[in-house]
């Protein structure tokens, strides 16, 4: 296995990455905006910040809610610190899911006014 390459914690050069990716019903933007890379293994896409691995995608899979299945603490998608250069912020913003309360010891409750 590669060490996984350094320059990937931007969007921009994930998004490079899909040149092979099969399927047009599957946005690219979406997955490189959520910190995937596609490896050129099949379908297989992997997360740069928690290394998760997801493959095999169906057609009703989303990006977001199967890599927070497969990896339910990774920093981006929990909106942790990460040296992530997103293209668009505000459009990450809106498709990462809420801050959870559910994170055990965790300081970034949901607050309520
Ligand atoms: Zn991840």
């Amino acid at each position: 296995v590669n060490r996984m390459n350094d320059k990937y914690h931007r969007e921009e050069e994930r998004l490079r990455t899909y040149d092979a990716w099969p399927h047009d019903w599957l946005s690219k933007e979406m997955l490189a905006m959520t910190g995937m890379f596609y490896t050129n293994e099949g379908d297989k896409v992997k997360c740069y910040f928690c290394e998760v691995e997801v493959g095999r995608w169906e057609r009703d899979d989303q990006p977001v809610p199967e890599h927070l299945r497969w990896s339910p603490n990774c920093p981006l998608l929990r909106r942790r610190t990460t040296n992530n250069v997103p293209i668009n912020s505000e459009a990450l913003d809106r498709v990462l899911p809420p801050i959870s309360y559910d994170i055990c010891g965790a300081n970034d409750a949901i607050e309520v006014r």
